[in-house]
């Protein structure tokens, strides 16, 4: 059984490991270097606030390793702040992360008004609930990207190989459609 290693920096981590527990899989909080010698076989990157999680990532020497587990192959899962570390670009920033998706992110896409919106769409050919909280939203994917979810004409989820994207908050709904999927990316 995987155990997944979640990022645990800033941000809405609590509530991905919640959803885990709920369909019995361990997981452990990733905080310093030090626990990323501990054994984990997937990776959730949690929404938050990308410029201070990104920051925390350099300052805590994490980056490096990180981008290399993810180089290697193994599965992550990027929910909105963790969306825009992925991307290799970022429209609206200078600041670039860990570059590993080859997705360009836009930031705080929606504006002030439309900040925060729930609506419900099809994700991989499911409807499912979507929570979207000052999200991105990704402008331009890669050829080997394949799109998972457009809402109102945007990319709003895809995968590349083993990583898997979302612009909205799949961890503050009930339900678990999304992290099944990301625990069957093998
Ligand atoms: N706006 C945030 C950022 O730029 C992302 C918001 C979120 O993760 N809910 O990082």
């Amino acid at each position: 059984m995987d155990t997944v290693g979640v990022l645990a920096l800033q941000g809405a981590f609590i509530e991905h490991e919640k959803i885990l527990a709920s369909l019995g899989v361990k997981a452990i909080e990733l905080r310093q270097r030090q626990d990323l010698a501990k054994s984990f076989d997937r990776l959730i990157i949690p929404g938050g606030e990308s410029t201070v999680i990104g920051k925390l990532l350099n300052d805590s020497d994490m980056k490096n390793p990180i981008k290399e587990f993810i180089d290697n192959g193994m599965p992550v899962f990027g929910t909105c702040a963790g969306l825009i570390l992925l991307a290799k670009e970022i429209t609206n920033d200078t600041a670039r992360h860990l570059c590993t998706m080859d997705i360009t992110a836009n930031r705080n896409a929606y504006g002030r008004q439309l900040g925060s919106f729930y609506t419900e769409s099809n994700f991989n050919g499911k409807n499912i609930p979507m929570l979207f909280i000052r999200a991105p939203y990704i402008e331009d994917a890669g050829e080997k990207v394949e799109i998972l979810s457009v809402v109102n004409n945007r990319i709003v989820a895809a995968r590349e190989k083993n990583q898997l994207v979302t612009a909205f908050h799949p961890e503050l709904n009930e339900d678990t459609y999304v992290h099944e999927y990301f625990l069957s990316i093998t």
